[in-house]
């Protein structure tokens, strides 16, 4: 096979055998544009390596070949001691895996070609520092010895000379420094550093290919779920330096500002600079739009550049640049990251520029991105005090006042104090905490921190990595970078969508997609700016798109009208639950102890006015919208008083010489009912078959709201869901007995009343034998959160505290399956249900109600499987209208 690709041959949608990098260097080479000249290894040999341990046959024969291409292009041969060609080794996988795997500079150099280099730019400094940083950078990646050995050496040196900076290093400096290295290299690895520039650039390939598998890079692609197969490419680039003095210099650019969208030139340049000086923050950069005084040539040239880069790619492409004394070259491109703001405001102006269709624009943004624009953020009109920043690794604004341990997190948050738990890092004894506080606070760490993956898990903000702030748990204090001292109680902001971080309160305020999403904000007013402007233009394709109707799960009026202001179409699962709380639990009490018969039927009748209230109420907000009632779920002993507190009440009593019948009787119906799993227990149909007139009463009650409502002129749309079913048989008694209750009010108040009884699927038994549930139910919602809990035995309740951080860690998953769908488990249930249950009865009404339905991947998934509404709290709404839109096209 062809393993070795010239970038004249390449193009950008070979991205699986090329990789990221190297589609994109060989189509902007396509492009006539100035790529210094190389050629890249594919991915493929890159697996047979993997595989088997060595180099694939042939392979070697195919890079001679190209190489020989390139030192004919160049005119120099790799390492020519009077005029030597210098590569560059660079992995570049199909998906970015930022600072995962290995780069080696300046390939080619050694005692001789050092002085070639020297004599060829007129700068023996240069020369020198060149040949130091390419053993400095071959010594850690290719022969993995420790780079704090050389940094430290480098700092020797500086201290030895009473300098400072790098740049105060002369010639002779660097020289000697160069036979340290090379003394560092002998006493690390007992060989001398490899001096012949084939034998360099071959191990420099291999240790790219074995990078992809460093603990590191496979960690972040379980994180990530990038698949552990794919292998990287490697490409072999011809140097150009940006360091050979002030008319050099190296810059990354952005075709449209990454954080808002706006157009115009943004970027950062270094004079007299190599790549990786930009990026390691050693001197300070220079805003891009001085390039245009600097050098004006090069800089118009850029800019026609990134005009050409983004009318082809059709997108907002990020570049990295060098100027080699005034002549530009691009070192890469790609389709570059943006803020959720800036996806929107993109996808819109590109359709306006007749770039992209409107189809397009919709697949240009997702679900998560419009999440993110509906947090509360702080006001930017308040006044705020930046103390620094770090990563914005879980969106979201939260105040609070700074505590540095997780103890007096959750002490201080049990006295209703909000905190914001600041630590260097955190770990899982810091779960509590970080449950207990508003907002996470890290000095170090990436996003894939424990910290950031937990804070996201929880819905958290979180700020991650924030090494300018120095945080000191021991003493309970932070330091801000100009000096400020935050001490353990005062209060502090952090805004978890740009990773700043402010002294005192910010106010926070609502999002204004929210504002246009309840209808407060219209589009088109002055008040609107363009990004609402680019949401509803895209919200409205989505929605015109999408077959899959969207549901709320709410339980009150109050949600329910704030769903259908958010474009619900319905409720999907309207818990009723809560009815059974607050004033309520002294008749449930009555219920559950009633040893009579009619004892019991009077705590029935009691609840049933209550209860035809509350469906009343939510008819009526959600008046010619489905709305699906789920009869009572969970155990009844989580309306009874607490065994432990109840226990104590009696033996106290007791030792008192007294006597309290009530409770007595209340401790035992306590211990009747206790049970080791609840979960697994008295719950959901099985409750309405133990404990008689419970459903009937609901099923009245609902029925009487409709036929109410009706005789007021509404149009009423009930729908009745039994929990927890398992076989057919458990639906068939209950819904016998719902039939004949609604028959019954239909007759007392003289309306018709067509309300369908269906199941929810939420245990496995349920899943595999739905063809016959379907028998006797009239549709199907999925609990995906109890099906999740019962296809892993997770206790949902449970887990995401105690073990799931260490899952997440050790990527035994990327995202919990109660948050994101499990598709090979217990979606498999989903449509094995999906596929019997129709093919019992065709066209059986199926939809989900769990978490899940609000999950932007897993609305993908329910599209695919044909289900024909997702029902997710009022809030996700959109999120879920804008991906079953974005999954229809
Ligand atoms: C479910 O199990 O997915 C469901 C929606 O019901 P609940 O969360 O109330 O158990
Ligand atoms: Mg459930």
């Amino acid at each position: 096979p062809k393993y070795v690709y010239d970038f004249t041959e390449g193009n950008k949608d070979l991205k699986d055998l090329l990789g990221g990098k190297g589609a994109n260097l060989a189509e902007m080479t396509n492009l006539g544009l100035p790529v210094p000249p190389g050629f890249t290894i594919t991915t493929e040999a890159c697996r047979h390596y993997l595989e088997h341990g060595t180099m694939p046959p042939g392979l070697d024969a195919q890079i001679e070949e190209k190489l020989a291409a390139l030192e004919a292009t160049m005119g120099k041969r790799l390492g020519q001691p009077d005029n030597p060609l210098l590569v560059s080794v660079r992995s570049g996988a199909k998906f970015s895996m930022p600072g995962m795997m290995e780069t080696v500079l300046n390939i080619g150099l050694n005692d001789e070609s050092v002085k070639g280099l020297a004599a060829q730019s007129g700068n023996e400094r240069f020369a020198w520092d060149s040949y130091r940083r390419l053993i400095q950078m071959f010594g850690k990646t290719v022969l993995g010895i420790d780079g704090d050995l050389f940094e430290d050496a480098i700092d020797d040196l500086k201290a030895r000379k009473g300098v400072t900076s790098d740049l105060d290093l002369d010639a002779a400096d660097l020289a000697g420094l160069v036979d340290t290295f090379k003394t560092i290299v002998r006493e690390a690895t007992d060989a001398e550093f490899p001096t012949d520039p084939r034998e360099q650039m071959r191990l420099a390939i291999e240790a790219v290919f074995k990078s992809w598998n460093a603990p590191r890079a496979v960690l972040y692609r379980r994180q990530e779920r990038i698949p552990s197969d794919l292998g990287t490419a490697v490409n072999i680039c011809s140097m150009v330096f940006g360091n050979l003095g002030m008319d050099s210099g190296t810059g990354v650019a952005f075709t449209r500002d990454p954080a808002t969208g706006q157009q115009g030139v943004y970027g950062d340049y270094l004079q007299n600079a190599q790549g990786e000086d930009v990026v390691a923050g050693i001197r300070n950069t220079i805003p891009l739009t001085e390039l245009e005084r600097i050098d004006p040539k090069s800089y118009a040239e850029l800019l026609e550049i990134m005009e050409k880069l983004e009318r082809h790619y059709r997108d907002l492409c990020d570049i990295e640049f060098t100027i080699e004394r005034g002549k530009l070259w691009m070192l890469q491109t790609r389709v570059g990251k943006r803020t959720a703001a800036a996806a929107f405001r993109i996808a819109n102006q590109l359709v306006d520029q007749g770039l992209i269709t409107l189809e397009e624009a919709v697949n240009r943004v997702s679900g998560e991105q419009l999440a993110q624009l509906m947090f509360p953020r702080f006001d930017e009109k308040a006044e705020r005090d930046l103390l620094g920043r770090g990563m914005n690794a879980s969106p979201g604004a939260a105040v609070g006042r700074a505590v540095f341990d997780s103890a007096t997190a959750v002490a201080w948050s049990r006295n209703g104090e909000k905190v914001i738990l600041c630590r260097r890092e955190t770990n899982p004894d810091d779960l509590e905490g970080m449950l207990a506080a508003q907002g996470i606070l890290t000095s170090r760490g990436g996003k894939t921190s424990h910290a950031a993956v937990v804070a996201r898990g929880m819905g958290k903000t979180c700020v991650c990595g924030a090494e300018e702030l120095d945080i000191d748990t021991k003493n309970r204090q932070l330091t801000a970078p100009d000096g400020r001292v935050i001490k353990e109680g005062d209060v502090i902001s952090i805004d978890g969508t740009t990773g700043e971080v402010f002294l005192g309160e910010v106010p926070v305020v609502a999002s204004p997609i929210v504002r246009y999403f309840e209808g407060e904000l219209d589009p088109s007013s002055a008040e609107a700016d363009d990004l609402v402007r680019a949401v509803d233009r895209i919200m409205r394709y989505a929605d015109a798109k999408r077959r899959m109707a969207v549901r709320a799960n709410a339980d009150t009026p109050e949600d329910a009208a704030r769903a259908r202001r958010m474009g619900a179409q319905g409720i999907g699962l309207c818990r009723t639950e809560h009815m059974f709380l607050g004033d309520r639990r002294a008749l449930v009490e009555r219920l559950i102890l009633a040893d009579t018969d009619q004892e019991r039927d009077e705590a029935l009748a009691a609840l049933l006015p209550l209860q035809r209230e509350d469906f009343t109420g939510i008819f009526e907000a959600m008046d010619d919208l489905p709305v699906t009632v789920r009869l009572l779920d969970p155990p009844l002993h989580e309306f009874l008083p607490d065994i432990t507190e109840l226990s104590v009440r009696v033996a106290v009593a007791e030792a008192r010489g007294e006597k309290n019948e009530g409770d007595l009787r209340l401790l035992q119906a306590v211990h009747r009912l206790h049970e080791q799993n609840p979960m697994l227990g008295l719950r959901g149909v099985r409750l309405g078959l133990v404990v008689p007139g419970l459903f009937t009463m609901q099923v009245r009650a609902i029925a009487e709201a409709a036929a109410a409502r009706i005789k007021q002129g509404g149009r009423p749309r009930p729908e009745i869901m039994i929990p927890l079913v398992g076989t057919v048989q458990e639906l068939e008694i209950i819904r016998e007995e719902s039939v004949q209750v609604i028959r019954e009010v239909a007759a007392e108040h003289g309306v018709e009343l067509d309300i369908p009884i269906g199941t929810m699927i939420e245990l496995p038994r349920a899943a595999l034998t739905a063809g016959q549930i379907a028998e006797s139910a009239e549709f199907f919602s999925f609990g995906t959160n109890d099906l999740t809990q019962t296809t892993w035995g997770f206790s949902r309740d449970d887990v995401e505290a105690s073990f799931f951080s260490t899952y997440l860690e050790k990527g035994v998953f990327g995202v919990s399956p109660f948050e994101s769908l499990d598709v090979d488990g217990v979606g498999r249930l989903v449509r094995i249900a999906a596929e019997e249950g129709r093919a019992t009865r065709p066209g059986l009404k199926l939809g989900v109600c769990g978490e899940h339905g609000g999950d932007p991947a897993s609305v993908h998934f329910f599209h695919e499987v044909g289900l024909d509404y997702v029902s997710c709290s009022p809030f996700r709404v959109p999120v879920a209208r804008l991906e079953a839109g974005r999954a229809a096209l």
